[in-house]
């Protein structure tokens, strides 16, 4: 057996934090941020380093390469605080190595947990609350004054929702909130004590944003939002009415958003997408949870599954082409094989070329984890596999039907692991193309691509040389 040298046994190793052990020197005011969960989180880390950049802080793309280091986290799916532990407990040797170093939760466990984090777990230095965001530099500068934790997680309930989108690099494609938080209390969702009551940005400020990104070359911007259907500016506009403004008065090429909620869903809106279908790209994720109206009562989601069929019939009358996706809880209290069964069959009739399915887990505060009759976790885990298997075979030969079809292709980035361009289609299919990135940049540029090879979760094509 060979010995292995000493270079050999020092040579680094990758982490999952994405550094490097032995860890590398940390980077004087350096911040690593991980991310869970959500789009909006994703949104929300960007504006974690916004807003620390201006404070002279430095992103760095690993842990040990950070003086300040936060786990942005999510609590909608299982097990949250419990990841949030064990990610700050792998950071147990940064901390002793650097007495400097500063370690954060924010998000929704941040919101939901609040001191609790600091108690149970003492290598964790301060938490904040998906409210706080802005409040960052003042918590890290109390930490630097004389605190020795510090918990800022309370919802600012009364104050208006007037924040302008920070990122630190604008990109081809890029996020932008107009709504937070969720009156819908949904009885198995924790968002609505996560992220507090629903408030809209003004109208004006959406606006600002979207020019002030075309001017930074920004291409296609997703808004978001737990519920975005129901968005009211303060000057009365509805969604729709913002969805006009927005495509008749700024320059973007594409305009997308998440999450669409069935109820919200109207004709006013349908029409508006219809009418700007050239830049209100033709897909829609449409959330229906369960395919079976008592289950949807018991989830409190304020429509039945024919209703919600009625909603799929009318955007699909009005917009040709256009692509739905869904989110789907499996398992949820006292759900029956049967009641299953029209789940499963609610994904054919709808046509959902992507599905996003959950098996049920209890979340604290909310009324489902106290109903009866909650389900062994091998029945939830059994009927998720079957319902992927389903939408497998059905989806399989649904997009089968791109094969041969030139899609319109934002190209968002040279892959290099793959040597592909790749991009998004405006039906949101990830495409991926063979060419050169050094003969020719096309980051933002909209290529007409051949698909020569369509599955589920991703497409292959060629360039079209005009
Ligand atoms: S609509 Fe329902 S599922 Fe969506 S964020 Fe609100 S409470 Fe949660």
């Amino acid at each position: 057996m060979s010995e292995k040298t000493n270079s050999e046994i020092l040579k680094p190793i990758k982490t999952r934090s994405g550094g490097t052990w032995p860890p590398a020197s940390p980077i004087d005011r350096g911040v690593f941020i991980s991310t869970y969960g959500c789009q909006m989180n994703v949104a929300d880390s960007e504006r974690m380093y916004a807003v620390l950049e201006m404070q002279n802080y430095t992103q760095v793309p690993s842990a040990d390469l950070a003086e300040v280091i936060i786990i942005n986290s999510c609590s909608v799916r299982e097990k949250p605080v419990h990841k949030v532990y064990s990610e700050v407990g792998s950071y147990r040797v940064l901390k002793g190595r650097n007495p400097k170093l500063k370690i954060g939760v924010g998000g929704c466990v941040g919101s939901q947990e609040k001191g609790n984090l600091t108690k149970k777990q003492p290598l964790i230095d301060f938490v904040f609350g998906t409210d706080n965001i802005d409040e960052l530099p003042e918590i890290l500068a109390k930490l630097d004054d004389k605190y020795k934790k510090v918990i800022q997680s309370q919802f600012h309930h009364r104050t208006p929702y007037h924040i302008q989108t920070m990122v630190t690099q604008p990109g081809v494609a890029q996020f932008v909130n107009i709504t937070k938080g969720c009156d819908n209390f949904c009885t198995f969702c924790v968002v609505p004590f996560t992220r507090g009551r629903e408030k809209s940005r003004p109208l004006q400020h959406v606006l600002k944003d979207f020019q002030d990104f075309s001017l930074k070359g920004t291409k296609e911007i997703t808004l978001l939002g737990q519920n975005v259907n129901s968005y009211k500016s303060e000057c009365g506009a509805d969604f729709a009415d913002l969805l006009e403004i927005l495509s008749r008065e700024t320059d973007l090429l594409r305009i997308r958003f998440t999450t669409s909620h069935p109820k919200d869903f109207d004709q006013k809106l349908v029409d508006v997408m219809a009418r700007y279908q050239s830049k209100l790209c033709e897909y829609i994720h449409l959330p229906f949870q369960s395919g079976n109206s008592r289950v949807l009562e018991m989830m409190n989601r304020g429509y039945t599954r024919e209703e919600y069929l009625q909603k799929v019939a009318m955007i699909r009358a009005a917009i040709p082409g256009v692509v739905l996706s869904t989110d789907i809880i499996v398992g949820f209290p006292s759900e029956t094989e049967a009641e299953f069964q029209d789940t499963m069959s609610l994904v054919e009739e709808g046509g959902f070329e992507t599905i996003f399915a959950f098996m049920y887990s209890p979340r604290p505060m909310t009324k489902a984890a106290s109903f009866e009759s909650q389900l062994p976790e091998d029945v939830k885990s059994e009927r998720l596999q079957r319902l992927f298997a389903h939408h497998e075979a059905l989806a399989d030969g649904w997009v089968k039907k791109y094969e041969g079809q030139t899609l319109q292709v934002l190209v968002e980035k040279f892959d290099q692991n793959r040597s592909n361009w790749v991009g998004r289609s405006t039906q949101n299919k990830l495409v991926y193309f063979a060419g050169d990135q050094f003969t020719e940049n096309l980051i933002g540029q909209v290529c007409p691509i051949l698909i020569s090879k369509a599955r589920p979760s991703v497409f292959r094509g060629d360039l079209v040389k005009l």
